[in-house]
């Protein structure tokens, strides 16, 4: 490279990648690790982790410091990343097992010519003899820039994505003294961090810990009601074509819905472990590569998908705690444009996740660990206030007493209340009644016709309409019942057993029964008409995705130009859609509409490169379109 290109941090982020200004750390940490010093970076999914080592790579490259070796453990993303710094025109490549000998033997040429700015490597290989020879010759030679370790909480025993490779790499610090470190993980708990501490060796790095939150996601927990129909309506009125995942808990379920999906019209595909290997890779090579795909998978999909633009993450079963929540729904919104993250939950969902701790053979310690979870995970969804502020308190993050996001279902649509508690010990006495009289417990139908006082086949037979508790709770809906009923279990205060799901009083149901314990409950929507309040523009006769919302009609008009411009570039390539430019990029062109090639490289996420590229197509598509 000519030696007049800049090292400065702040011109490589505008010239290369075409952003304007740093974001939370990333200037300290970059600052740090091209001082040479070692970083250990806490940020959330979508944060910007990358550019913390891009950029030190780019400027040491730059002083003649030679390549910077990435240490990735997911082949997608390496192959990603480095199509992106291709495309914008820094020198990358990546060495894993999906490189046959040749290529394998093209990378080390580049290598060790010096040329390489970035090399990207699967820990296996890192610390393979062979390898580390050659990173022996680099580093004697003053030609290693520095080392990034990514996913670094891979490292650690207490992470559920532990790998052995890891382990190894605390030898880099030994073995290459003085070349900078920098680890990166989504993952913050104080275990974790502990272990990538002592097992990399990075008593003198310093620390970066950012905030969790990710406040361009929406979050919406909805009570379950036609769980389908009510995903169908959020997937048409706030994400037409648009890219989002669903999850669920069975795979028959995910082929199920991802089949429906389609018969209703939306380009739905299926993801599960029990899909042969090949056609996994397909559809998930069609998420990646095709814009506005739905993906409804289990959890098994997910790890490395580093997609910037999934645009929702719907569940329609509840996941299993609040870490898998917030990991499932942090692959929305990456590019830092608005996301949602929707789940809908009723009462089937609670009395699953509460069977499944029930009957597994875990150890009990285990067992109650992940009863505590799971209680978390309910509070949240019971909840009537910010689900942000309960979000980031589970992480340990603290927001001053009232204070509101504004960006969840509960601060923008605050529930209407009902004081449940009378309701609850109805039912409670109810539970107890039933059991009393017939000496065995009954199911949640059941118990809301004796409250109710619906008189059916088995209430008369069972004799439970000469019960005290017969009708007493005439005056609430179904639906309010089933709110209650849930509620108590969510509580803890009623336990659903057996093949029947059987309700009966836990120990904790006393003080509820006394009036101790004071219950208060959502107030059940009645079903909305479609179509209502998207975005709360007045006059939006048609829906449109939330990211394009603030478009006027000549913006949208450009926008859908320039998507259909990116996909041909995509094809022609061969290179997922965002990686030419992402959708927060053209939606800043057709806002804007620049005229002229100054103009258009103000546009952020258009870098030097780029703009050379693709400058002329840009403007010509912009300028054909009518009027
Ligand atoms: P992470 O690895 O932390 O999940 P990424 O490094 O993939 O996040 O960054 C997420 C998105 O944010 C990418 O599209 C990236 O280009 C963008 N981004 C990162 N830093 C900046 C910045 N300073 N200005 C604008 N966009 C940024
Ligand atoms: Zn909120």
């Amino acid at each position: 490279m000519p030696a007049s290109l800049s090292t400065e941090p702040l011109d490589i982020l505008q010239e290369v990648f075409g952003y304007t200004a740093f974001r939370g750390h990333q200037a300290a940490i970059v600052e740090q690790v091209i001082a040479g010093g070692d970083a250990l970076v806490l940020m959330p999914t979508g944060g910007g982790k990358s550019l913390c080592y891009q950029i030190p790579a780019i400027a040491r490259h730059r002083a003649g410091q030679g390549v910077a070796v990435v240490v990735s453990p997911l082949i997608a993303l390496m192959q990603d990343q480095v199509g992106a710094l291709e495309e914008a025109g820094v020198h990358a490549a990546f060495l894993n097992s999906s490189l046959d000998l040749e290529g394998v033997q093209h990378v080390e040429r580049e290598l060790l010519s010096g040329r390489l700015v970035l090399l990207y490597a699967a820990p296996e290989r890192i610390t393979h003899p062979r390898f580390l020879a050659m990173l022996d010759s680099l580093y004697e030679r003053g030609k290693l820039s520095l080392f990034a370790i990514d996913e670094a909480h891979c490292v650690s025993q207490w992470g559920h994505d532990f790998r052995e490779d890891y382990l190894q790499l605390g030898l880099l610090a030994e073995r290459y003294p003085g070349v900078p470190r920098v680890a990166l993980t989504a993952t913050a708990d104080a275990l974790t961090r502990e272990d990538m501490v002592s097992r990399l060796a990075l008593q003198e790095a310093r620390t970066y810990l950012s905030s969790f939150d990710r406040p361009n996601i929406r979050y919406t927990i909805v009570e379950k009601d036609n769980a389908r129909q009510q995903l169908l309506r959020f997937l048409q009125d706030e994400h037409p074509g648009e890219a989002g995942i669903v999850y669920c808990q069975s795979r028959k379920k995910v082929e199920d819905t991802a089949d429906w999906l389609c018969e209703q019209g939306v380009t739905a595909l299926p993801y599960h472990a029990g899909l042969d290997a090949e056609v996994r890779r397909r559809h998930q090579d069609r998420f990646l590569r095709e814009d506005g795909l739905v993906m409804v998978a289990t959890v098994a999909f997910g790890m490395g998908i580093d997609k910037p633009d999934v645009r929702f993450v719907a569940h329609l079963d509840l996941p299993k705690n609040i870490e898998g929540y917030y990991q499932e729904t942090g692959r929305a919104g990456r590019d830092g444009e608005p996301a949602q993250a929707w789940m809908s939950y009723g009462l089937a969902d609670v009395v699953n996740q509460r069977r499944m701790i029930d009957e597994s053979t875990a150890e009990d310690d285990f067992k109650r660990l992940q009863r505590g979870k799971l209680d978390a995970l309910l509070a949240l969804c019971e909840s009537l206030d910010c689900r942000r502020v309960r979000l980031l308190q589970y992480f340990g993050e603290e927001r001053p007493e009232g204070w509101r996001c504004m960006n969840c279902d509960n601060c923008l649509e605050p529930p209407a209340r009902w004081d449940a508690t009378e309701a609850a010990r109805m039912a409670l006495s109810c539970i107890y009644r039933c059991h009393q009289h017939s000496g065995f417990g009954f199911g949640t139908a059941h118990l809301i016709d004796v409250l109710r006082g619906q008189s059916t086949e088995k209430t008369r037979q069972r004799g439970h309409e000469a019960l005290s508790t017969w009708g007493i709770g005439r005056e609430l809906s179904e639906a309010q019942w089933r709110g209650v009923i849930r509620q108590l279990i969510a509580l803890g205060h009623v336990r659903s057993e057996g093949e029947y799901n059987t309700l009966a009083l836990a120990e904790s149901a006393r003080a509820v029964l006394r009036g101790e314990v004071k219950i208060e409950l959502r107030e059940p929507k009645a079903p909305t008409p479609r179509g209502r309040r998207t975005r709360g523009g007045a006059g939006t006769a048609r829906s449109l995705p939330q990211a394009v919302a603030t478009l006027d009609a000549d913006g949208l008009v450009r926008f859908n130009a320039l998507k259909a411009w990116r996909a041909e570039v995509a094809r022609e390539h061969n290179l997922p859609a965002y990686i030419v430019f992402t959708d927060a990029t053209l939606r800043q062109m057709a806002e804007q509409a620049p005229a002229s090639l100054d103009d258009l490289g103000q546009v952020s996420g258009v870098g030097a490169k780029k703009l050379e590229a693709y400058g002329r197509q840009i403007l010509r598509v912009l300028e054909e379109l009518p009027g």
